[in-house]
């Protein structure tokens, strides 16, 4: 039986009919609680009453619960399981579980398995360790884990045993989301509605539902384990902080889809193989354009389930590396001068009824209901485009986004020659005036061919329509997808909403669907279409003409992230219910603060490498030569370990305790920024160029040479 994307949905619904062509289809989801193996063990009853909670998004009946615990738990045990966790994704982005052992004693000296309903349901982890931003100042530091039913158990294995994980939502004791899941499924439903109400209006009946599609592509370095634990750097900040480029870089562009190593290979497949046991439904592989670079990408979801599966590949990749002799590296820029890694976020909306609604249709209604979403996107990303940016930032991303191989920090759609046409006749006033066998009918003729895939012409485009969905490609690879997808639903069910409402007025007078659009449309195009672009987003020129049509370009993380907090996104989270003020306040701290902890750790290790290591080989070095008297050598030399001796401590400077106490965290992040980073640079710069003259025995850390080539 081919297990289809629609399977995974919470209602089953078919949101495409993609089959997985995976290595093994018996392998697929064995090690998850899945609605098949569910159908399997609960009583017939039990289980229809689940499936339509799900279905019709509600809240769970408690009675249930005791009854799914039993099933989940005995077939938890058969597979092994030991333990059980309420498996969670606080603010940190990444995941965290807290182990319980399913045996308690029996009182006769043995021990029973025990799981109830309860357990199941709610878990009180300390939340005190999690950032929880502002909500921990005046909130209690309990909070609660809460049973999300609509993405499906798993079990992790390991070589002694295995864990039962149990997806869960994080929250305060007052109800605040500590997390990121619960935003994401707030989302969700906001999107559904407002994608409902506009479907009626368009003339669909059918449809109960929307979902919210994501198909995230991830970018990784596999490095042999001996130089990362040769590398102080990598282990303590995931990066490289010093290393001179090496005499061959991708200059020869010989490793993008080249063939993959064989060590190399047999880990994806390893990988694949876990992930498929997983549930998750890997789809491609292959290398990346810098040596050493990796992507993989699964077949799209929904995005709660999704979201999910993108934190357990990122999890698994990991793992998976070290029975390989490997480190999966998941940093944004681990080299500087060679490509970064991202991620790509394909998403688009579906419904219950099986139809993207980002496919342009073959039919003139459908290519109404089409340009009519197509226009909320274009409409909420630029409106909210500062917001869009800020779910990209993070101290890895500082590197990647505007340098010259990463989309820019500007926001911008790439439309595609064709759909660009198509708007630009809208716009005119030109659609509607049926002009036989061309686009310019809307309502009574087809819209131009557009070509699927059709944004990978510009890869330059941080925001790109590709065919049947948008893909946002500015996220960085260690970054979780949830926060960037409850973004787009919610800034595109309030787009959505406007253009419904705008619709609904228009139709009062009795006008015709296609009359009463065309004049919506035209007039959010005309105001939004400042952010369509489908140049080269890397040049100069796009810089300055984005600056003239009065685009953002927030070049580094604190520049971004007070879009958090700005007054259009506290109004629409907070019509939508997504996230309140104070819930978006508390990630504007924890992300600035987690920006200033990660650029601290970052300076306070490249001072203590210069000055333990390097330094000390450079002065080695200087004896050789002051030794063997060779006095051009030394002079140069000298001149060097001048330099660096000076760098140094002006890096030692700016890193004392006294530039951070009782700063509050936004302040500490501008004077990282502007101060500790170019310090930070001005010692990596000498240090590259001691690197290059230093003897290659006594230089103490393996060179991108090394590292990016031997596989
Ligand atoms: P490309 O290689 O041009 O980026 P692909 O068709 O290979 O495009 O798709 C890339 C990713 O987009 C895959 O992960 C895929 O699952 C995802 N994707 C395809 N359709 C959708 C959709 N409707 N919603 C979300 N993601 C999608
Ligand atoms: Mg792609």
């Amino acid at each position: 039986e081919n297990v289809t994307a629609a399977q995974w949905s919470p209602n089953g619904a078919t949101l495409g009919t993609i089959d997985l062509t995976l290595p093994d289809n018996q392998v697929f989801g064995q090690d998850v609680f899945s609605p098949a193996e569910q159908r399997k063990r609960l009583p017939k009853s039990v289980y229809k009453q689940l499936q339509s909670t799900l279905e019709n998004g509600e809240a769970l009946d408690s009675s249930l619960a005791d009854a799914v615990a039993l099933a989940m738990k005995e077939w938890a045990l058969e597979k092994g399981a030991t333990h059980y966790a309420h498996w969670f994704q606080p603010l940190t982005g990444s995941t965290a579980e807290k182990h319980d052992s399913f045996y308690g004693p029996d009182g006769d000296g043995t021990a029973i398995a025990e799981f109830s309903g309860k357990e199941l349901i709610q878990g009180e982890p300390d939340a005190s360790s999690f950032p929880t931003g502002g909500l921990r100042a005046t909130f209690e530091a309990r909070g609660y884990t809460a049973w999300d039913p609509t993405s499906p158990a798993f079990i992790l294995e390991n070589p002694n045993g295995a864990l039962l994980c149990i997806p869960t939502a994080f929250a305060s004791w007052t109800g605040e989301a500590l997390d990121t899941k619960i935003p994401l499924l707030r989302s969700m439903e906001a999107l559904s509605t407002s994608a409902i109400r506009a479907l009626r209006l368009l003339g669909d009946e059918q449809s109960q539902r929307i979902f919210t599609t994501v198909g995230p592509e991830q970018e990784y370095f596999l490095i042999d384990e001996q130089y990362y634990f040769e590398r102080p750097d990598l282990i303590t900040t995931g990066r490289t902080l010093f290393g001179a480029k090496p005499p061959k870089g991708h200059e020869l562009d010989d490793h993008y889809f080249g063939s993959i190593p064989e060590r190399v290979l047999a880990y994806m497949l390893e990988v694949e193989l876990e992930l498929a046991k997983l549930g998750v439904p890997i789809k491609t592989r292959h290398n990346e354009v810098a040596p050493a670079q990796y992507e993989v990408a699964p077949i799209f979801e929904n995005s709660n389930v999704g979201s999910d599966h993108q934190q357990l590949t990122m999890q698994v990749l990991q793992t998976v590396a070290r029975r390989y002799g490997l480190v999966c590296l998941l940093h944004e820029k681990p080299f500087a001068g060679v490509n970064g890694s991202g991620k790509h976020n394909n998403w688009s909306m579906g419904t219950d009824t099986g139809s993207n609604l980002l496919e342009p249709g073959a039919t003139p209604h459908s290519n109404l209901s089409f340009l009519f979403f197509c226009t909320a996107v274009i409409q909420a990303v630029d409106k909210h485009q500062g917001l869009v940016r800020a779910t990209a930032a993070g101290p890895g991303q500082d590197h990647r986004l505007g340098a010259n191989e990463a989309p820019p920090a500007i926001i911008s759609i790439f439309l595609g020659r064709e759909l660009e046409t198509v708007y630009t006749a809208i716009e005119k006033g030109e659609a509607g005036e049926a002009v036989p066998g061309s686009f310019l009918g809307l309502g009574t003729d087809v819209l131009p061919p557009l070509p699927l895939h059709g944004g990978d012409r510009n890869r330059t485009s941080p925001f790109a329509f590709t065919g049947n969905k948008f893909e946002f490609r500015a996220i960085g690879s260690t970054q979780s997808v949830a926060l960037p997808n409850t973004v787009l639903n919610t800034i595109v069910a309030e787009a959505i909403d406007d253009l419904s409402a705008q619709l609904e007025e228009a139709l009062k007078g009795g006008a015709s669907l296609e009359e009463a659009l065309r004049p919506v449309l035209q007039k959010s195009y005309a105001a939004h279409k400042r952010v369509v672009f489908d140049g080269d987003g890397y040049s100069e020129e796009w810089h300055n003409e984005a600056a003239e049509r009065g685009l953002l370009n927030l070049r580094t993380t604190p520049d971004a992230l007070p879009y958090f907090v700005a007054e259009d996104t506290v109004k629409v989270f907070e019509q939508y219910r997504v996230l309140s003020e104070r819930e978006l306040e508390s990630r504007f701290d924890v992300f600035t603060e987690q920006y200033a902890v990660k650029i601290n750790i970052e300076a306070e290790t490249a001072a203590s490498i210069a000055r333990t290591l390097l330094l000390p080989a450079a002065l080695r070095h200087l004896a050789l030569l002051k030794s063997a008297g060779v006095e051009s050598l030394t002079s140069e030399t000298q001149t060097l370990v001048d330099e660096f001796v000076t760098v140094i401590k002006a890096l030692e400077n700016v890193n004392l305790k006294e530039n951070q106490e009782d700063e509050p965290p936004a302040v500490w992040a501008n004077f990282l920024r502007d101060s500790v980073i170019p310090a930070m640079d001005a010692v990596r710069e000498v240090a590259d160029k001691l690197e290059k003259v230093v003897a290659d025995d006594l230089w103490p850390l393996p060179k991108y040479s090394e590292i990016l080539f031997i596989k």
